[in-house]
Order: C-alpha cells, then sequence, then structure tokens
C-alpha cells in the first residue's frame, strides 16, 4: 500500500467520525484531493487508491498535470481552488469541471461565454472574505447577494455554493465561527430562491470544525500528500 493510500483511509477515517459527532450522514461531505505542487503520479496513485476528486491553485501546474495524466481523462474530476485572473479563464472554462474562487462578475462572465457547449456547465462557488483580511481574495459578505445572484444568470455556469479560506485559528470554538457565518450566507442566499447546496470549507488543520459547521466538500493537501513547502518554490505561478 503506498503512503497516499494510507494518508487516504487516515483522512476518510477522520471525515467519518466527524460526520458522527456532528450528526450527520457519514459519506454527506465530500473530499477533494488538493494537488497543488504535488507530481503527477501522486494523483494517479491517490486515483488508484479510489480518489477521483481533485483540487489545484495554479493554472499552468493543473494543465501540465492534466496531459500527463492523459489517459485516465473522464474518471477525474478537476476543481480551481486559487486565485483566476482574466486572462487565464479560457482555458480554466475548457478544462476544469469546478471553480471555487469565483470572486467577481469580470471572471464569471468570462467563463460563462468561453465555456465550450460541448461540456456540462462550469460548476462554481463563489469565495467569499470571511475573516474580512485585506490579503485575502473573496467577495465582502456585503456585495455577496448581488454577485451570487448575477453570476446564478450566467447561462454556461451553474452556481452551487460558498468557498472560503477563514484566518487560521488554533482551538475547534474560533475555528467554528467563521464557518457557521459561512453557513448562514448559504442559507440566506437560499432564501432568495438560489438553490445552493454546497459549503467548500474545511482544510487539513480544520476538518472537524467545517463538517461540524455544514460543509459538504472538504479540501485537503498536506494530510493527504503531505508537506509541500519542499516543492512550493518550483511551483509555476498563476
Ligand atoms: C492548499 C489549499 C488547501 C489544502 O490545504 P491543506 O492545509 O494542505 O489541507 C485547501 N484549499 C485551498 C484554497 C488551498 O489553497
Amino acid at each position: 500500500m503506498t503512503m497516499i493510500c494510507h494518508h487516504l483511509q487516515t483522512v476518510t477515517r477522520r471525515l467519518a467520525s466527524a460526520c458522527v459527532r456532528a450528526g450527520r450522514p457519514v459519506g454527506s461531505v465530500q473530499l477533494l484531493a488538493v494537488s497543488k505542487t504535488q507530481p503527477a503520479d501522486a494523483v494517479r496513485d491517490a486515483w488508484a487508491a479510489g480518489q477521483n476528486a481533485f483540487g489545484e491553485n495554479y493554472v499552468a501546474e493543473a494543465e501540465a498535470k492534466m496531459a500527463a495524466l492523459a489517459d485516465l481523462r473522464g474518471e477525474l474530476t478537476w476543481h480551481l481552488i486559487g486565485p483566476l485572473q482574466a486572462n487565464k479563464t479560457r482555458v480554466v472554462a475548457e478544462c476544469f469541471d469546478w471553480v471555487h474562487s469565483v470572486d467577481r462578475l469580470r471572471i464569471a462572465q468570462r467563463l460563462s461565454e468561453q465555456r465550450p457547449a460541448t461540456l456540462a456547465p462550469l460548476q462554481v462557488c463563489l469565495q467569499v472574505n470571511i475573516s474580512g483580511e485585506d490579503s485575502k481574495s473573496g467577495v465582502s459578505p456585503a456585495d455577496l447577494p448581488a454577485l451570487a445572484e448575477a453570476v446564478a444568470a450566467l447561462p454556461r455556469l451553474k452556481l452551487r455554493g460558498l468557498m472560503v479560506i477563514p484566518a487560521p485559528a488554533d482551538d475547534l470554538a474560533s475555528q467554528r465561527t467563521p464557518l457557521r457565518a459561512t453557513h448562514e450566507l448559504l442559507d440566506d442566499l437560499n432564501t432568495r430562491g438560489l438553490g445552493l447546496d454546497t459549503l467548500s470549507m474545511g482544510m487539513s488543520a480544520d476538518l472537524e470544525a467545517a463538517v461540524l459547521e455544514g460543509a459538504t466538500l472538504v479540501r485537503i493537501g498536506t494530510a493527504i500528500f503531505g508537506s509541500r513547502a519542499a516543492r512550493a518554490e518550483v511551483a509555476p505561478a498563476g
């Protein structure tokens, strides 16, 4: 058994006990394996261990990895979770299944215009700057309703929900606060009839808090693939 397979089993157990603790059905939270900075072979190992959904942050890096894994096309689902520049939207519209990091209308419009008619609509989450950090991407909670209404109206996108990366916190209670606020934002949008079903929140360090606050998809990198510190500086930008 590979190390990645072993780690995947550990994360799956963590996820299951978090679901039990939250009183939610085991299996009600999707696991997204965040493979940024990891080689294509690591994705292949994870796929061989039963993992299908992968998250990437850098468009150029993801493109190269998809090419190296072309034999698995149709088996893998690719999610862009990193910041997206306007000049990269075409590749993203053509190659990805999901984008979690949409935070302005211009990007969403380009993705909708550029999504090929032969593919299913691009599945989209809006990234919310839930901790109000100047350095973070994401739409502010105040601007979220207008953006959500506009994105939901775009023909080639399917708005699914919200994504957040809260400021790091050590204890469970502090981790839960911004995640609960995100869930409330989703509920608020749904009272407007948007029909959103996805809360993309929870990483290696706050998976348990996220499941307690209603995450439907957790994005896990280091707990599956190990540290990426050694490779981070060779990762292509963008
Ligand atoms: C890197 C990354 C993750 C995974 O983080 P880990 O702490 O390695 O689990 C999740 N979401 C986003 C947006 C990321 O950039």
